[in-house]
Formats: C-alpha cells, sequence, structure tokens
C-alpha cells in the first residue's frame, strides 16, 4: 500500500475512503470519487441533509486512486502544486490569489450579458466566447433542471444560446460524475465552470486519466465563500409561506439595477405560476457571513479563488462597484491564451475592464480570506476525530483577539447545528421550530459580530471589542 493510500486516524494507519472522508465532515460532494468509479454502481445521492453524498455497495469506490482525487483528502496535491504546474511561468505569485498573470475590474459591455449574470457576467461570456471562437466543443456549466427538484445540475452546453440559459450563481449541490463521464465518451475539447475545490478536483482526476488530459482545455473558476445544503431554498419556501414542493425554480439573486449589488434578493417561481421575493436580510438564514446550512469540508478549505483554474471571476465587493446594481466583476487571469482573449474583446469594446493590482482583489474577498486564513488556522488546532485535514495554513490556537475566537466558534456551531435542526424540523413538520431556533443564533452571531441588539450590548461587556474586531 502507498503512503498516498493512508492517512493517520487516531494513531493509527488506515486507508482512506469516501465513507471515511464523509465521517470526518471533509466530504464537499463534488463527485469526483464517483466519476473515478467509473462505471461501477456508485453513484452521488443526497442524504438527509440536502448534501450529496457518494453512495457505494461497502468501500467499493474507495480505490488506491481516490486520495490522490478527492480535493480534499490530506494527501491529494494541493493548489501550489497543481498551480506551479499549470502555470509555470506565471507572471505574479501571491501567497493569498495564487499565481496570476494579470487582474482585472469590470463587466461585459456587449449583450445581456452583465443582466443575466449574478455579477458582471464575465463568467459566461468567457464560456461563450470559448464556444463561438471554436476554442472548445462544450462547456461544463450549472444549469436549471427544468422544474425538478434538485433545481440545479451540472450540464455539456454545446451551443452559445444553452450556455447563456446556464447564467447566474447557484449556490445548492451539484455534483460532476455526470459530465465527467459525458467528457470521457464524446471526444472534443471542454471548459469546465466551477467552485475551487470542483475545479481542483477536475485537475485531479486530469492527472490520473490521459482522456480527460487530451480533452479538458480550460477551467474556469468562480470564487467562493461556502457552498450550502439544498435545505437553504427550502428554508426560502419556507419563510415565504410555501412547501418545497410548490417551488418550481429558484434565483438566489434577482438583479435589481436601482440597488446595491450586495443587497441579494432571493426569488423563487411557484407551480401555479406566482412568484415569491424576499431579501436575503430578512430572512433568518440570509447573513452569509453566519454559515447556515455550510457544508462542513467549507470549514478546511484554504482556497478563496479558485487558484487552480485558467481564469477565475468573483464580485467586485468594494466601493463604488458593490452599490451598483448592475454587478461588477473581479477577474484573476492565470492562463496567457485566456489573458490575450480577454484583452482583445476589451481593445474591441466588448468588455469594461480596469486592471488592479492582487490586493485589490483580496480587498474584495477580505472576510473569506479572514475565514480561510486566520479562521482555518484556529478551526485546525481544535480537537478532531478521524481524518485530518492537511491545509497550506498551520494550525493556531493563540494570538488572535477572543472576539474573532467567538465569532469564528459560533459560526461553526450554526453550520453544524442548522442541517440537524432544519432535519429535525422537517421531520416534525414543525417549521416554526427550525425558524425560532435560526432567529436566534442570528440575533447571536450579529450580536456577536456586528454588537447588535441587546446580545451585541451584552457580549460588548464580556468580550469588549479590540482594534480591528
Ligand atoms: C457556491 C458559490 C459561492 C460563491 N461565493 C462567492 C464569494 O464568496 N465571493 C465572490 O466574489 N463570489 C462568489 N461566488 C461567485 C459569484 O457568485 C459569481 O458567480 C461570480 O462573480 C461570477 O459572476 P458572473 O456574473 O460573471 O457569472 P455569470 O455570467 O452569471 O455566470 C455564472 C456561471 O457559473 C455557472 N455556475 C453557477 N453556479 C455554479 C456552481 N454552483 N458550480 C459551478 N458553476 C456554476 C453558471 O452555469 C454560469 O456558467 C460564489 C459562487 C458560488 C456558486
Amino acid at each position: 500500500m502507498s503512503s498516498n493510500e493512508r492517512t493517520r486516524d487516531h494513531g493509527e494507519r488506515a486507508v482512506l475512503t469516501p465513507a471515511r472522508m464523509n465521517k470526518a465532515g471533509l466530504c464537499i460532494g463534488c463527485g469526483a470519487c464517483v466519476a473515478q468509479a467509473g462505471e461501477s454502481t456508485a453513484r452521488m445521492r443526497f442524504d438527509r441533509f440536502g448534501q450529496l453524498r457518494p453512495r457505494a455497495s461497502g468501500e467499493e469506490n474507495g480505490s488506491s486512486a481516490f486520495a490522490e482525487i478527492c480535493p480534499f483528502s490530506p494527501t491529494s496535491t494541493n493548489e501550489d502544486t497543481i498551480a506551479a504546474e499549470r502555470f509555470a511561468s506565471s507572471k505574479y505569485t501571491d501567497p493569498r490569489i495564487g499565481r496570476y498573470e494579470a487582474c482585472y475590474v469590470g463587466h461585459v459591455r456587449e449583450g445581456m450579458f452583465r443582466a443575466e449574470g449574478s455579477s458582471g457576467g464575465m463568467a459566461n461570456w468567457t464560456a461563450v466566447e470559448l464556444l463561438e471562437k471554436g476554442l472548445v466543443d462544450g462547456v461544463a456549466q450549472v444549469v436549471p433542471s427544468s422544474g425538478d427538484q434538485p433545481f440545479f445540475r451540472y450540464q455539456i452546453s454545446r451551443k452559445a444560446e444553452d450556455v447563456r440559459k446556464g447564467a447566474k450563481s447557484r449556490y445548492h449541490p451539484v455534483e460532476l460524475s455526470g459530465i465527467v463521464e459525458e467528457i470521457r465518451r464524446q471526444p472534443g475539447r471542454y471548459a469546465v465552470v466551477g467552485i475551487p475545490c470542483f475545479v481542483k478536483a477536475v485537475h485531479l482526476l486530469r492527472r490520473q486519466d490521459p482522456v480527460l488530459q487530451e480533452r479538458l482545455a480550460f477551467t474556469l473558476g468562480l470564487f467562493c465563500g461556502h457552498m450550502k445544503s439544498a435545505r437553504f431554498v427550502e428554508s426560502f419556501a419556507w419563510q415565504m409561506g410555501e412547501r418545497i414542493d410548490a417551488v418550481a425554480g429558484v434565483d438566489y439573486r434577482l438583479k435589481d439595477e436601482s440597488r446595491p449589488a450586495n443587497w441579494y434578493t432571493a426569488h423563487l417561481e411557484m407551480r401555479d405560476g406566482s412568484s415569491r421575493s424576499r431579501d436575503w436580510w430578512h430572512l433568518v438564514d440570509g447573513d452569509w457571513g453566519a454559515g447556515f446550512f455550510q457544508n462542513s469540508a467549507c470549514n478546511f478549505c484554504d482556497d478563496v479563488v479558485a487558484e487552480t483554474a485558467d481564469i477565475s471571476f468573483g464580485d467586485a465587493w468594494v466601493e463604488p462597484y458593490a452599490s451598483d446594481g448592475r454587478g461588477t466583476n473581479v477577474v484573476i487571469v492565470r492562463s496567457p491564451e485566456l489573458h490575450r482573449l480577454i484583452g482583445r474583446a476589451a481593445e474591441e469594446g466588448r468588455l469594461e475592464l480596469r486592471e488592479v493590482d492582487g490586493a485589490f482583489v483580496v480587498r474584495t474577498q477580505a472576510a473569506g480570506f479572514r475565514q480561510r486564513r486566520e479562521g482555518l488556522a484556529f478551526r485546525l488546532s481544535w480537537p478532531r476525530r478521524g481524518v485530518r485535514p492537511s491545509k497550506r495554513v498551520s494550525a493556531r490556537f493563540t494570538g488572535l483577539a477572543p472576539r474573532r475566537m467567538l465569532i469564528y466558534w459560533l459560526r461553526s456551531v450554526i453550520s453544524a447545528q442548522s442541517h440537524h435542526v432544519f432535519w429535525c424540523a422537517r421531520a416534525l413538520h414543525l417549521p416554526s421550530l427550525y425558524l425560532r431556533w435560526a432567529s436566534m443564533m442570528l440575533a447571536f452571531y450579529q450580536g456577536v459580530t456586528y454588537s447588535r441588539g441587546w446580545v451585541g450590548r451584552f457580549v460588548d461587556r464580556i468580550v469588549p471589542r479590540e482594534k480591528g474586531d
């Protein structure tokens, strides 16, 4: 047995399997293990918490190569090494955003990409441009699943109009095994759009499989705060007085140009043709930072900006862009070929892009970097059972202000408990059980984080804020 097949577990060494990763809270549900298992009976299924998990008979899909393709495996190749192999001659390297050629802030000027996109429309524009320029034959992206639950799925779009229909961010579990199977089956060149751990998984699979190596031409990354479970949208429905089976479609971020881009509105299309909307700030679980329904593996992620992707896209969460309801992207370009592609389009006036430095991009994701750097170091120092994650950040228990420790601890409690409390409320047909619990936890979280309400005043007395808190 090679060292890659083993990992430390309570002083013993044991074979790493999807089941053990799941038990340790390190399965993101990407489906890479199922894709690797190929034609076996392994499948991705939703668990009782609305999260995708591999289901196989016994340890079937815990093959010797599993430890090398699972993006959260402690022995798989890390983002630094993958990026060093892929972008060996990159112009810049930054400890937070990795290797890159250039960074930009801006949006798409041509067509409806910006209006139809979640942010500035750059992600979907790039996907369409790759297709239209004949650089790829298909784009793997996440699209609505025509009125059926689970609402969204990965699809390979082969026509520009299909890619356009796939615009917008889906904070919903999806998995890659189907599209990897299709790429293996159908010769051609492909681009894959994904959040950082999915893009990493694609590269890990590619390293093992010459067919994927030849066919996966580009990876388009989305910055990521964390992944939610499918219960997030179910909770939206409850709070809008509806049942999830009456919902036909979801828009997590309904665009309204007259309001700041960071005022998200959740929008549900109902089966009877009506619709419901509510601002995230008026939802008990709509404060992103509180971590409701967060996948537990996200507690152990250290890649905010998809460091292994050829190009990555995020939201420009700094002023004046955050207040511009039309949406603005930050873009990190790593592939020289894609750099030329977007450079030419900017010269032609099809894109509005201004070059910025890496520090600007980091500022747009300040909260994400706090959570994945100092927060991750703190979480790694906590005792845990089972598989130990191996990260590019070292464990550190000391050095944080007590208030920040409290925030990280509270966030992890909310994210872990939200799955269980919602499951219980769902089983008992008692939405109020979850909604009351979530309101209470939100009050604690916002009290500690923003000194809001009586909880804030109380916490301020016991754990006074320090400079920078
Ligand atoms: C779970 C999640 C968390 C995110 N967290 C952050 C964050 O913390 N900070 C930040 O700046 N940005 C974050 N983003 C990215 C952000 O929401 C936008 O997707 C990004 O700014 C690109 O916007 P756009 O207008 O260019 O994309 P669009 O032009 O709307 O195109 C989006 C493309 O991404 C595809 N897509 C949508 N959802 C998924 C998905 N789940 N997996 C794979 N592909 C998908 C679509 O099919 C489409 O091709 C997150 C996205 C997701 C999915």
